[in-house]
């Protein structure tokens, strides 16, 4: 058994655990944590008597748990007990995704959607409704040397980060890493997709946030997971039957991917991770407890987008700055779609350069090709999945090509 030393926030390729989990009983749920944290050194070696532990789900935007957008409410409380048995003090913290307003009522309506608030209620522990955040200093990023954070994630004692396991439609993956952008406090999210429009320094922005907020655990909902065009309406739940446990945010994620399919080098938190020595690049070189990655690999997963997977062909002559060249500019693009559009506007506040407009007729929000920058927070946005992601002209034809 590795000792507990070992496993904490930080270590360079840390271990992960894995457990097989079918539902979301709560009992199961809570003994495939056990059994997940066992070789960790259990979760007295994350969190002390008296500590108050903030605990980070995704809860992109509050939806039908059954939707596999959101941390399943079962994991949720399966890690809050845990950790209470473990004599600290569990209190949920969320700034749910772009372009919604965040306010005390309108998170208590979000947390009331997932099913936080019940198993709350009926578990016996706190979900915070501090919508309040503070710039915190970050010497050390490379991406940023201050950030905007939610004021109640830096009143804890420590963090434990509970993603789920889903695709997304700009950086493949919405996994470990990527969930602490959550604690960026609601439309300042936009901001940032304004300030990083490149999926690299937006992946290096995602591994700064992580690199500050360095929760000391991470517990990921593979339970059911997400495939096709995630992060949010535009996936197809996927049945996985996992549970996930490691304190290493890059390694949580490069596990992730073997079991999805996806080529490490697509995923650009994994990616650039790698170009910084944050990790050695080899999946063969994360510790894993448990089944072996390749025996809980799940056949098939569907990428966000065809293709996508794979980094593109190999053409040296292009080089990386022309893939990434060819990448951003004949990217797929944003439709949104008359009949499922409501006009709601939820898209049009979480675009970060105003390249959304909503029309009255037809009805449907209409995107400005020429501004948009690719960042599909308007796909991840969308309550009705009514935005489709489309190549189209040069960039179907490279598409096809596997160049992009
Ligand atoms: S595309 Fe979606 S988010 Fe945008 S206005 Fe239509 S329904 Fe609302
Ligand atoms: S329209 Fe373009 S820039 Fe605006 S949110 Fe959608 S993808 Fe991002």
């Amino acid at each position: 058994m590795t000792h507990p030393t070992d496993v904490r926030a930080g270590a360079l390729n840390g271990p992960v655990s894995i457990v097989r989990c079918n539902d979301y009983q709560i009992d199961g749920v809570r003994a495939a944590l056990h059994e997940a944290l066992a070789p960790l050194g259990g979760m007295a070696a994350f969190v002390k008597p008296g500590e108050r532990i903030g605990l980070k789900p995704n809860l992109l935007l509050g939806s039908d748990p059954d939707q596999a957008i959101v941390t399943h409410p079962a994991v949720l409380a399966a890690v809050a007990l845990e950790v209470r048995e473990a004599g600290a003090s569990p209190v949920v913290l969320e700034s749910p995704g772009s372009g919604i307003i965040p306010s005390p009522r309108v998170l208590a309506r979000q947390f009331a959607k997932a099913g936080y608030q019940a198993v709350a209620d009926s578990n016996g522990f706190e979900l915070s409704l501090e919508t309040e955040w503070d710039w915190v200093p970050y010497a050390e990023g490379r991406a940023f040397k201050k950030v905007e954070i939610v004021r109640s994630a830096m009143q804890v004692d420590g963090l434990i980060n509970i993603p789920k396991f889903k695709t997304h439609s700009w950086m493949i993956l919405t996994g470990a890493t990527k969930n602490l952008f959550g604690l960026i406090p609601g439309l300042t999210k936009v901001g940032y997709h304004g300030k990083y429009p490149q999926k690299e320094r937006f992946a290096e922005m995602l591994l700064d946030v992580a690199a500050l907020m360095k929760p000391r655990l991470n517990v990921m909902d593979a339970v059911v997971g997400m495939e096709g065009q995630g992060p949010g309406t535009g996936g197809k739940p996927r049945n996985v039957g996992l549970l996930l446990a490691g304190a290493d945010t890059i390694s949580m994620d490069a596990v992730c991917c073997g079991i999805a399919g996806f080529d490490l080098r697509a995923v650009p938190v994994v990616e650039r991770a790698l170009a910084h020595g944050l990790w050695d690049g080899r999946l063969a070189g994360v510790p894993v407890f448990g089944p072996a990655v390749a025996d809980v690999a799940v056949r098939d997963f569907k990428p966000p987008v065809k293709g996508v997977a794979s980094n593109g062909l190999e053409l040296p002559v292009i080089g990386e700055v022309g893939r990434n060249f060819l990448r951003n500019g004949f990217s797929p693009r944003p439709r949104p779609q008359v009949g499922p559009c409501t006009i709601c506007g939820s898209c049009e506040q979480a675009c970060p350069v105003q390249a959304i407009s909503m029309e009255k007729k037809p009805r449907v929000a209409r995107v400005d090709d020429e501004k948009c920058i690719r960042c599909y927070c308007c796909h991840e946005v969308c309550p009705h999945a009514a935005i489709e992601l489309r190549f189209t002209g040069a960039g179907r034809l490279m598409h096809g090509l596997g160049i992009v």
